[in-house]
């Protein structure tokens, strides 16, 4: 081993570069835990040497001298036992570990000046006693500074030549051995110190490596990679962090949720490329809303989440939730394809609107439902009023969960008018419930109730027995119209019972249609495409509930093999309006052309009606021609209508 060779490696190692830095605070952390003990063990070797001269040599050598070293000793010790060196910056370490070094060969040079001096007073014992002081507190010097091996080759290199010095310049052959002895150990320690230093310095780096994955793998867990966007399990985590900070410091905090209007169709109608290009838009449009007091993160699909620190009074947040709406109003330019994605948003504050993560994030969906079916394109901020509905919604299904379905529910059924011949071509089953506890619920209530505690399937097919039973009794020609739910059809169980249920009941599948809604097909349009499928396999026709109130998205209607259409109410309540006028008259051209039935729904004026009848329109239902009734007033019904058809034959 080449000592000098080995002092500038070691001395580039720990004391400079920044690739050394973090190694620095490493070397401190080590040092920290060896140092003290070593001056410690200084002190007692001193006192040692000190009192077996005491007697022989002059007091200055025997106590003013060692007694400065120990004090210096002591003072060193407690500022290295205080010291805590993962708080002080790399800088600082490197700085430390130099002057440490500088130290460390001013304690050399006046241990070993120190001993040598001793050594003139002393006899044969004290001189012995001398060369052991010297080279076990040499050896026990190279085991605490193993960290800083510069420091150990410093004491080594003073303190050894001194000491070899003097063993060979006495003459005496003992010591000229004790001197031979003392070198060959500490030479082979240096060299292990050597080894054991550079597995140190690999271990730190690999450390460092390892921790520089860990963040990165961190950051990379926390990021959305289609938009660079922090994702969902970051806006938990930060969630969480926001509700403790602001249960602590009583501060408000809003959470908000955005979800684009027309992101489905848009994937579904130009492909998954085109749809991830917009999503990567809304993105780069969103991070331009993030501050420091604002985190905007991707929640999954076409969903953002959004955290506002102290959002200020209730105009302001929602001001600035429409402005995030309002910029993903503003059209998206790919290519030559010009799509406006648009986009809903529900807000939650904290702590009025909850103070769990859960329950704030639902309370804001819940406002995002109610933006998407009231407020299309604006945000909506979790009120009283919601909070109320909430509990009347959770109490419908408290009820339903108990109810006796079968005997609290019934089918009504509404006429729906075939304008060519006057007659009743089929009818549409509503269903009612009028429970013992709660009343009347209309039925959209409890439907939704009960898709959201899981008995939809149970109702939907209770129902659909007591309709089929309903409709053996009314004459062959008249067909029965049954609503189906979304989840119904995103159900394979519920859309095999549904067929078992029609086989078994005996009646003529052709007079069966089933009214799907646009939401439905949406939901999954795979699994709404087979259901429709196996549906008309069996001959049962399919109709498009509420069309033009959903997402209107002419590519569903091509796309599916349907029967009729039914035009929403509200579009025929706005008929005599150039504008209803033409939209209706727009969606009865589509259905000539595709060859599909209309129907006309909620036809309540004489007008509707014959404005309906110039449009083309086939079949009208509504109040006008029929309110939906038990099926014995139906029964009535015909058979007055049969009677007056006979009469007046
Ligand atoms: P829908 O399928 O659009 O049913 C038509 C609704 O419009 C019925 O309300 C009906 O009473 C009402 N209506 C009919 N003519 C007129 C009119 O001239 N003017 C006005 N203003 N309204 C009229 P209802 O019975 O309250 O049903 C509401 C919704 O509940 C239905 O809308 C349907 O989506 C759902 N629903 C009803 N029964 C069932 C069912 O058995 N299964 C499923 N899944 N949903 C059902
Ligand atoms: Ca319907
Ligand atoms: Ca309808």
């Amino acid at each position: 081993m080449n000592p000098l060779r080995f002092l500038r490696a070691t001395l580039a190692a720990p004391l400079s570069g920044t690739a050394n830095d973090l190694t620095a605070v490493r070397q401190l952390v080590e040092l920290r835990k060896q140092i003290p003990t070593l001056y410690g063990l200084l002190c007692a070797n001193a006192c040692a040497v000190a009192a077996t001269h005491y007697p022989l040599a002059p007091a200055t050598l025997t106590l003013a001298l060692p007694g400065t070293f120990i004090a210096i000793c002591m003072a060193r010790a407690l500022h290295w036992w205080r010291m805590c060196p993962e708080a002080i910056g790399e800088a600082r370490a490197a700085r430390q570990l130099r002057s440490t070094a500088v130290l460390t060969a001013f304690f050399s040079v006046a241990f070993v000046s120190w001993a040598i001096a001793l050594s003139l007073y002393g006899g044969p014992y004290e001189q012995g006693h001398v060369a052991i002081f010297v080279a076990i507190t040499v050896i026990a010097c190279i085991f605490c500074l193993t960290h800083l091996p510069v420091a150990a080759l410093l004491v080594t290199g003073i303190v050894m030549s001194v000491f070899l010095f003097c063993c060979v310049a006495c003459g005496n052959p003992v010591f000229l051995a004790i001197a031979v002895n003392t070198a060959f150990v500490t030479a082979v320690m240096m060299r292990v110190l050597r080894t054991n230093y550079r597995a140190f310095v690999e271990l730190v780096a690999s450390q460092a490596e390892a921790s520089r994955l860990s963040e990165e793998n961190a950051r990379l867990a926390h990021t959305d990679s289609l938009t660079g966007l922090p994702n969902r399990r970051f806006f938990f985590q930060r969630l969480d962090e926001v509700i403790r900070a602001s249960s602590a410091e009583n501060v408000r905090f809003a959470l908000a949720i955005f979800d684009l209007d027309h992101f489905k169709p848009i994937n579904d109608t130009y492909g998954h490329n085109v749809g991830d290009r917009v999503l990567a838009e809304t993105g780069r449009r969103l991070a331009a809303f993030a501050s420091a007091d604002v985190t905007v993160t991707r929640l999954g699909g076409d969903e953002f989440g959004v955290l506002v620190r102290s959002p200020g009074p209730p105009e302001e947040i929602i001001a600035f939730c429409d402005g995030i709406c309002a910029a993903l109003q503003k059209p998206i330019q790919l290519g030559d394809i010009r799509l406006i994605a648009g986009c809903s948003g529900g807000l939650a504050k904290f702590p009025r609107a909850g103070r769990a993560a859960d329950e704030l994030f639902d309370r804001a969906d819940y406002a995002l439902y109610h933006s998407k079916e009231h407020r299309r394109g604006l945000t909506t901020l979790f009120s009283q009023e919601h909070e109320d509905a909430i509990r009347a919604e959770r109490a419908v299904e408290a009820t339903l969960r108990t109810a006796d379905l079968a005997a609290e529910m019934e089918m009504h059924y509404q006429p729906i008018i075939d304008t060519g011949s006057g007659e009743i071509a089929l009818v549409e089953g509503l269903a009612r419930w009028t429970s013992p506890t709660l009343g009347r619920i209309p039925p959209d209530r409890f439907i939704a109730a009960a898709e959201r505690c899981g008995m939809i399937h149970t109702v939907t097919l209770m129902l659909l027995r007591k309709a089929l039973a309903d409709c053996a009794r009314l004459p062959p020609a008249i067909g029965l119209s049954f609503n189906l739910s979304a989840h119904d059809l995103a159900s394979p169980e519920t859309m095999v019972a549904i067929l078992a249920a029609v086989t078994e009941s005996g009646l003529n599948p052709r007079r069966l249609t089933m009214e799907l809604t646009e939401t439905a097909l949406m939901r999954d349009f795979e699994r709404a495409k087979s259901a429709i499928t196996a549906l008309r396999t069996l001959g049962i026709k399919i109709a498009l509930d509420d069309f033009g109130t959903g997402y209107s998205s002419l590519g569903y209607v091509h796309r599916l093999p349907l029967d009729k259409i039914k035009i929403d109410r509200s579009f025929m309540a706005d008929i005599d309006t150039d504008l209803g006028c033409s939209l209706v008259s727009t969606i009865l051209d589509l259905c000539q052309n595709l060859g599909l039935d209309g129907i006309a729904e909620g036809i309540e004026t004489v007008d509707q009606l014959q404005a309906a009848r110039r449009h083309g329109c086939r079949y009208v239902q509504g109040y006008l021609v029929g309110k939906p009734m038990p099926v014995a007033d139906l029964l009535h019904r015909l058979g007055v209508e049969t009677e007056m058809a006979r009469l007046s034959a």
